[in-house]
């Protein structure tokens, strides 16, 4: 199959490229660079021996877009592009729904132009809110979230469902993330945020490169096993190899349907800090915060229906996370600046 990848040099894209590519599918990426370095595209080469077509696009401009569509005639898109940061989105609240809901227009117009009608979305196991208890399960109830990144997907997931129902043929994959970290083992590709960390793992491990001083433990008074907040942490490879199960099974969906991505476990942030210091070899200081705001103190997938209709479960550790992903932080200790 031929995929579009948008988005396809960021963290998750990059390493869906890779499995694609090591699938024997062929990819083009589209990706405006926004948030994403133009060295992706040759390290991805570097990894698989395969040059992914590139359309340096913004998906905002739908004229240009529509063209490089146009040239490279997928049979399939998967749709990773998007802003991502929470507290951004909190900040900048009309910027997100922007941002993420017109470019997801400007795609499912320009795909419904040429007949394409096979999509996996990005979603986000911040769709459950505070609706559920953990393990979250697909059919568990109604979708919510606690911020405007949170909320793009809620909509999206919808507006998905809105299209997939109106007219006959859409076949699309809802892919709702847990925790996704790690790298690719070669250390060539991994994740890159832009100023300081929001999120957990690179946090810990900009420290454990010296970077950042110490890592703030966010509240060790939850109703948790240590006291410290739980996540369903997922290695970003076994993620890739979802979205590839994903697109695979995609022709038996008619209409839209979701499916987590995880692990169906949880782990604490001190578990993680000690992953990550026995990966890494260097003591990881770490002081205890208060709570972060909007934080959930457990969360974890219910794994069931993506192994059932996927054929698909994750399979890495969480040390081998700890060690991919001090691989690529210690290869690459600015990410892919120079
Ligand atoms: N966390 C923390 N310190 C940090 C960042 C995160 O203690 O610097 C905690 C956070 O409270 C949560 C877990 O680590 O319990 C994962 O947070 P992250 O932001 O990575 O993911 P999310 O909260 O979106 O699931």
């Amino acid at each position: 199959m031929h995929v579009l990848v948008t988005g396809g040099a960021g963290f998750i894209g990059s390493h869906t490229a890779v499995a694609l590519l090591e699938r024997g599918h062929r990819v083009t990426i589209a990706d405006d660079f926004q948030n994403s370095s133009p060295k992706v595209i040759d390290r991805i080469e570097q990894i698989t021996g395969t040059r992914p077509g590139l359309a340096a696009v913004d998906l905002l401009d739908e004229e240009a877009f529509d063209a490089a569509f146009a040239s490279a005639s997928p049979d399939a898109v998967i749709h990773f592009a998007g802003l991502k940061a929470v507290g951004e989105s909190v900040a900048d609240p009309l910027r997100y729904y922007a941002h993420n809901l017109g470019s997801t227009f400007s795609l499912l117009k320009t795909m419904k132009r040429h007949g394409v009608r096979s999509l996996v979305f990005s979603s986000s196991a911040t769709v459950y809110g505070d609706q559920q208890d953990p393990p979250y399960r697909e059919d568990g109830g109604r979708l919510d979230a606690t911020n405007p990144y949170g909320m793009t997907k809620v909509m999206l997931e919808r507006i998905l469902s809105d299209v997939a129902e109106s007219e006959g043929g859409w076949h699309i994959g809802l892919l709702r993330y847990f925790n996704p970290i790690g790298a690719h083992p070669s250390g060539l590709i991994g994740e890159d945020p832009n100023g300081i960390p929001n999120n957990l793992a690179p946090y810990i491990l900009q420290v454990a490169v010296g970077r950042l001083p110490e890592v703030n433990i966010f509240g060790d008074d939850y109703a948790t096993a240590d006291g410290t907040g739980e996540r369903d942490y997922i290695h970003v490879a076994d993620l890739a190899e979802g979205h590839v199960a994903a697109l695979e099974k995609l022709s038996a969906v008619e209409g839209a349907r979701a499916w987590n991505l995880g692990t169906g476990a949880g782990t604490s942030v001190r578990q993680m800090i000690a992953a990550f210091e026995a990966a890494s070899g260097h003591p990881i200081p770490a002081i205890v915060r208060p709570r972060r705001e909007g934080d959930l103190p457990r969360s974890w997938a219910d794994t069931t229906r993506a192994a059932s209709e996927l054929g698909w479960t994750a399979s890495r550790s969480i040390a081998d996370m700890a060690r991919d992903g001090w691989r690529w932080q210690s290869q690459n200790p600015n990410g892919f600046a120079d």
